[in-house]
């Protein structure tokens, strides 16, 4: 039974010109033997995990498994921290990101010949099953051909970790789907989801939001979902926090951290 940790939550945001933030979530799993990552952000995380393990009394090198969702760059983006760790990805996931060529958006080609590296700890999914103790990967493609999912048992419960097939908890309820590859597949993956998680009694965790459980009105975080903006000549002031409205997820509000704690 795996202790569960966010080492980051994602969160569901992209500008109108600078592309993605690529905040996405990363999730510790550990028991004691094994210390499991899903999902490791983009490159730019590699200081938050460093200090998220530590929180936890690890280092990348205690590592043994990285569990990736998908090949999005901001999903595999620090999978070279780990020395010893396997990397699991589905298998029709890789063979499809490898022959894409370099202007195709989210993949990228040095991270993945860097998730390549070495082949011996390269752990190709083929199907639904039971990949490591306790943790079961599901099929769920359409924002990708060969997105993964993961069901965790864990000692929050079973915990069933979606990436971008079901990015925020708008797209897990209401099944609107920002991007995909395949909207049919995808909106399929999101039903399937829909059936593992109440099949199992699991909470979900969204490639780009927080924990997330079912009530009687539907899915709802389970906590706010915020962020905090800092911009570099005025390091002094206290950083924007950009608040998600639960009620309305399409509202935002951008705040300074004082007006958000008062
Ligand atoms: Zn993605």
């Amino acid at each position: 039974m795996y202790d569960a940790h966010p080492i980051v939550d994602g969160f569901p945001g992209k500008t109108a010109t600078h592309g993605s933030f690529g905040w996405s979530s990363v999730w510790l799993l550990h028991d004691g033997d094994s210390a499991v990552l899903v999902d490791t952000g983009p490159p730019s995380y590699v200081p938050l995990i460093v200090h998220g393990l530590a929180a936890h009394g690890l280092a990348p090198a205690d590592v043994t498994d990285v569990l990736l969702t998908h090949s999005h760059w901001d999903h595999v983006g620090c999978v070279s921290m780990f020395p010893r760790a396997r990397r699991w990805i589905g298998r029709a996931e890789f063979s499809w990101a490898r022959r894409q060529p370099m202007d195709v958006p989210f993949v990228s080609q040095p991270l993945l010949a860097a998730l390549g590296e070495p082949e011996s700890a390269l752990r190709l999914i083929d199907g639904d099953g039971e990949i490591l103790p306790g943790i079961r990967a599901c099929e769920v493609p359409g924002h990708t051909p060969g997105h993964v999912a993961f069901l965790a048992e864990t000692t929050r419960g079973p915990l069933l970790f979606v990436g971008d097939a079901a990015k925020n908890v708008r797209e897990l309820g209401a099944r609107v789907i920002d991007s995909a590859l395949d909207r049919q597949v995808a909106a399929d993956s999101i039903t399937r989801i829909n059936d593992i998680a109440s099949g199992a009694g699991a909470r979900v965790v969204p490639g780009h939001d927080v924990l997330c459980s079912l009530s009687e009105d539907g899915w709802r975080r389970e906590r706010a979902q915020t962020a905090q903006m800092q911009f570099h000549h005025r390091r002094d002031e206290e950083p924007l926090v950009i608040a998600i409205n639960d009620r309305d997820p399409a509202l935002v509000s951008v705040r300074s951290s004082d007006a958000i704690e008062s």
